[in-house]
């Protein structure tokens, strides 16, 4: 990461950006070279990988230069402006997102809430986003409850989640007034009647035994899960006896979450089926969580969010009965698809016979989920977006670490030092995971609209990494 492109971004924060280079602007490259022969093979003539992949943000296209355009804008132009790594997104594809969870339950429901699930991408632009979409919001902490308040989301649209929630989270929660606290364990009921003076809506988190075929990390609806009160081991229906009895905390439903990048329907209509075992009278409200899967690579192929949302409808209704409003939490399906990341390639290793690593400037520190998962996702050489990816390498990121390989085995169009390489579907868990490893700034994050651009979190820069040291 050039110092220069930090000094660029910090000089200008938040401001509109225009794009440097819009669609159709006239090539003038006076040094054209072996990189500017590779750019014309990637033409639209060769025909478009892009539009119209799952994978990539919508309206995200191959443009006139052969380079890869997001939101308008060229991404490889943005490279240059903003620096390298960056967090790219489309902002009306955001927007769209939200507005087809609301159209969908609006076809079906008239009682119903979806709640942006914040940890998915934490920043305040895009709870602000999310809050003029007229999203609800989860939020898991102290902070993200902060920046939820600061983005200016209603108190009454704000639910908190946490297994270990603090005594300054409770509080904090509590007098900000906000709509449901989600209750995890019993040390956080005792707790809650020690700390609270007022009456507090809350809902009980369930795990309903329901084991969905995603990674174990996030799988959450089993008995065993660090989350929330076992349904086959009668705690949830003790945790419910006692908050009915509870002065301080109002019980108004129930809430389950069983996992994350779930591609079957089934399993969230098993465990509104095992929820409803719970069931009472005062039972208002019934939170079914987010779970969605979405396509990290071509070979993905999710339900739609129709199809989602049918299901959970269709499920509470006929469980809990018409008078019940269902909320929903959904994360990585409003927000991973809709964002890229743009890294430089510092140095191309081939080792004959064996395999040839690309280096990006980022990583780990910048997308954990690899190395945490073991996730899978596509990579394109933004330069040449539509020449033919005909060369295998393995991308690494620039940590100390053999395992930090953000990609292993990436098809890309003869990728070179200097070229913007761009992993799509990053939208979701790499800008809230993002950590200082190595002494890395973190990147900023991008909104681009219409061919337009704007730094909505600036890059981190060397000072900030001392700013906490007293
Ligand atoms: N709700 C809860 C309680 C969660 O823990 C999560 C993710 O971890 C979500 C919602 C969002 O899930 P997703 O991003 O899979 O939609």
């Amino acid at each position: 990461m050039a110092a220069s492109s930090v000094a660029r971004v910090r000089s200008t924060p938040r401001s509109l950006r225009p794009c440097p280079v819009r669609s159709g602007a006239v090539r003038n490259r006076q040094n054209a070279g072996p990189v500017a022969e590779r750019e014309q093979q990637g033409s639209v003539a060769s025909g478009d990988p892009i539009e119209g992949s799952a994978v990539y943000p919508a309206g995200s296209r191959v443009n006139e230069r052969g380079h890869l355009e997001l939101a308008g804008c060229d991404v490889v132009e943005l490279a240059e402006e903003m620096g390298t790594p960056a967090y790219l997104y489309a902002e009306d594809d955001l927007r769209a997102r939200a507005r087809a969870y609301r159209e969908a339950f609006e076809r079906r429901s008239e009682d119903f809430e979806v709640l942006f699930a914040s940890k998915s991408l934490p920043c305040t632009a895009a709870y602000r986003l999310f809050a003029e979409e007229g999203l609800s919001v989860d939020v898991a902490s102290g902070g993200e409850l902060h920046m939820a308040l600061r983005a200016g989301f209603d108190p009454d649209r704000i639910h908190m989640h946490g297994n270990n929630k603090s005594d300054e989270e409770i509080l904090f929660a509590a007098r900000s007034g906000i709509r449901h606290l989600i209750l995890d364990s019993f040390d956080e009921i005792e707790r809650c009647e020690r700390l609270l003076d007022s009456p507090q809506r809350v809902l009980i988190r369930v795990t309903p035994g329901i084991k969905p075929s995603t990674h174990s990390y996030v799988q959450t609806g089993q008995l065993d899960s660090k989350f929330g009160f076992g349904l086959e081991d009668g705690l949830a229906a003790r945790a419910i006896e006692r908050v009915l009895a509870s002065e301080q905390l109002e019980l108004v439903g129930l809430h389950a979450h069983i996992g994350s990048q779930i591609f079957e329907l089934e399993p969230y209509a098993l465990a509104i089926r095992a929820l409803g075992e719970l069931a009472g009278d005062w039972c208002k409200v019934v939170n079914v969580g987010g779970g969605l899967g979405v396509a990290y690579t071509a070979e993905d192929e999710p339900p739609s969010i129709d199809a989602y949302v049918d299901v959970k409808v269709r499920g509470v209704a006929e469980v809990f009965g018409p008078d019940v409003r269902i909320l929903v939490e959904p994360g990585r399906s409003l927000v991973a698809n809709a964002g890229v990341t743009a890294y430089r390639v510092g140095t191309v290793k081939e080792i004959p016979g064996i395999r040839t690593y690309v280096a990006v400037d980022g990583g780990m520190s910048d997308n954990l989920r690899p190395m945490l998962y073991g996730s899978r996702y596509e990579a394109l050489v933004a330069d040449r977006a539509a020449a033919p990816p005909d060369t295998l390498v393995t991308i690494a990121g620039m940590h100390c670490e053999s395992g930090d390989i953000l990609v292993r085995d990436a098809n890309l169009a003869e990728p070179a030092v200097g070229d913007v390489l761009v992993t799509p579907a990053t939208g979701a868990y790499g800008h809230a995971m993002a950590s200082n490893y190595n002494g890395v700034p973190r990147p900023p994050v991008v909104f681009c609209r219409d061919g337009e651009a704007r730094v909505v979190v600036r890059r981190e820069t060397y000072d900030d990494l001392t700013a906490r040291d007293v």
